[in-house]
């Protein structure tokens, strides 16, 4: 499966929080696997097995800790999944007070091309990925969304809006555009090694 730049669409403006053009090669996956370092909210983290560990997974400071290597990949995509609703979960509530706007509803996702949408509806959309990048990044992709239940485009009270409820909206496109699409380089089993 290829993810690239003709899954955007070229209307779409280019301070859209898109991850970006260009595929990845295999060679560059890196699994959720013991000894293998991945981000958590900006921090790189080492996968480590501890079978003394009570709980399947545990975070301590910089290291991620596995009571098992049995379906590891699983288990850290879940956690991160997991913990990307609870970020997302408080960031777009306390977004949402600030602009008096009601969200129907939030969902995680693995979007290919974005990190996050808002439906006419009023639903939002995230990709779980955005919880390996810096806290402020996350914050800002929930602004955006959130921002998008009063101004449906782009333009500059759009902007204001965002800008207004997250300060750090011009740091966080910047890391986007610099990083963000290498966050799609982790989780991804080579050789379709697992579902
Ligand atoms: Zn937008």
């Amino acid at each position: 499966m290829r993810r690239g730049s003709r899954r955007r669409r070229p209307h779409e403006p280019a301070t859209r929080p898109t991850v970006g053009r260009g595929r990845y090669s295999v060679k560059y996956i890196i699994p959720f696997e013991p000894g293998q370092t991945v981000p958590f909210r900006g921090r790189p983290r080492q996968i480590r097995l501890d079978p003394s560990l009570r709980d399947p997974l545990l975070l301590e400071d910089d290291r991620i800790l596995l009571a098992s290597p049995a379906g590891c990949s699983r288990l850290v995509e879940g956690w991160l999944r997991h913990e990307a609703r609870l970020a997302f979960g408080e960031a777009v509530a306390r977004h949402a007070a600030a602009l008096g706007v009601e969200p129907r509803g939030i969902a995680i996702r693995d979007q290919k091309t974005r990190w996050g949408s808002a439906s006419a509806a009023g639903r939002l959309n995230f990709s779980w990925r955005a919880v390996m990048a810096p806290p402020f990044v996350l914050d800002y992709l929930a602004a955006h969304e959130v921002a998008h239940l009063r101004e449906m485009n782009h333009g500059p009270r759009f902007w204001s809006l965002c800008r207004g409820l997250c300060p750090e909206t011009d740091a966080a496109e910047r890391w986007l555009k610099a990083e963000g699409r290498g966050l799609h380089r982790y989780g991804r089993e080579p050789m379709g090694a697992e579902g």
